[in-house]
């Protein structure tokens, strides 16, 4: 089943928890957004064009250490010369009327910098998932961006994708019964020579790429913040220059204070396609693929019924909605529904984990 825009502008005002409710312009916008591309690797890959299919969003200026690259994508995009930037000369950005937001699509270690450096721009912030290396990196990010009265945004696309909405939906309707237990899991086989398994560059491990799908998930999914999380990690390819700096796996529970718990785990190690499962005392539902970009496909058994609802919905999909909400944001002077406090959270329970699993931060 794929929502339309209006069954998601419906779910959007439904019961939701607040923070977890797509607002859509319901209005025809008046102007697009214009937004400078920071980084132009793979996910800005699926950013652009999802910005393009939207009514209210364009890209208008580009970012990159690579100048030949950035020339094919301004000519694919009708970006002027003077609007492609590098690193160094970046801050001239807050002389280009035509760039409203920044999306920061670096690596994860370059989040809190361009962040930063685009607020003092005066341009709002995209910033993908994870927020930072660490709490005290997102709370300078929160810092900056509200003292130069900006809006700042996490990247968390599965917030506006209607497959993930309907299950959450569906749990707030009671049509599982009273939640028990959650299972979750995303990883995949990492590739050789990626700045994802740098500690400097990404943090740490699988957590921080993919594990947080996982870990966010199960806070929508109980509209709840864990009490109280343990975890295990471990190396299983000794020798092998992936893991030389980060943990291979990672396993943990969080305990919510309704006493729901979830179970989730991560891994560089092997394919594991991300889903989640959640149990109640009427009912189970569960989303396969839930994380990636399409294929989605809600199964359980909702309201004494089965349901069987694969989703249709096509890359880059995911990133219009994203794009589409943040633009309304800052069109409409709104608070959007991943802002940097949400990012700040999951930077708080990753460090929990790695506390727990007796990984240095
Ligand atoms: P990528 O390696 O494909 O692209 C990174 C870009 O940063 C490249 O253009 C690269 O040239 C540039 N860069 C600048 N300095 C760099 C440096 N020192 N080392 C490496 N690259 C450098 O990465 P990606 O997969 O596009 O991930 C970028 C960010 O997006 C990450 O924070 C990641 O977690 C996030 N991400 C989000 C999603 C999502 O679905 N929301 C999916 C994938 C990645």
């Amino acid at each position: 089943m794929e929502l339309n825009r209006r069954d998601f502008a419906k779910l959007g005002s439904l019961s939701l928890a607040a923070r977890f409710a797509p607002a859509l312009n319901a209005q025809a916008p008046t102007k697009k957004i214009g937004y400078a591309v920071i980084g132009l690797g793979r996910i800005a890959g699926h950013f652009m064009p999802g910005s393009r299919s939207t009514t209210n969003s364009q890209i208008t200026a580009l970012v990159s250490g690579h100048r030949d690259k950035a020339e094919k994508i301004a000519a694919e995009y009708g970006i002027p010369a003077g609007s492609i930037y590098n690193y160094e000369n970046f801050d001239q950005i807050a002389k280009n009327p035509n760039v409203d937001a920044v999306y920061v699509a670096l690596p994860n270690s370059m989040h809190a910098e361009y962040t930063i450096r685009a607020a003092a721009a005066g341009k709002h912030v995209l910033c993908e998932k994870p927020m930072a290396l660490n709490v005290a990196e997102a709370e300078r990010m929160i810092t900056a961006c509200k003292v130069a009265k900006v809006k700042l945004m996490i990247a968390y696309r599965c917030h506006y994708e209607p497959t993930n909405l309907r299950a959450v939906q569906i749990i707030r309707d009671g049509g599982i019964g009273k939640v028990q237990a959650i299972e979750s899991a995303f990883g995949f086989n990492m590739g050789p020579n990626e700045w994802r398994t740098s500690k400097k560059l990404a943090g740490g491990g699988p957590i921080f790429d993919v594990g947080i799908y996982s870990l966010n998930a199960c806070r929508y999914l109980t509209g709840e913040e864990p009490e109280h999380i343990s975890a295990y990690a471990s190396t299983n390819d000794h020798g092998d220059p992936r893991f030389a700096e980060v943990e291979e796996n990672t396993s943990w529970t969080m305990r919510f204070p309704s006493g729901i718990l979830a179970t989730c785990t991560t891994t560089y190690g092997a394919n594991m396609p991300g889903y989640f499962r959640v149990y109640g005392s009427k009912g189970w539902l569960q989303v396969d693929n839930a994380f990636v970009y399409e294929g989605l496909h809600l199964r359980g058994f909702v309201n004494g019924a089965d349901i069987d609802e694969p989703n249709p919905a096509k890359d880059p999909s995911h990133f219009q909605a994203e794009a589409e909400h943040f633009s309304h944001c800052v069109e409409n002077n709104l608070e959007p529904q991943s802002p940097g406090e949400e990012g700040l959270r999951d930077m708080t329970y990753i460090a929990q984990i790695y506390k727990s699993a007796g990984i240095a931060t």
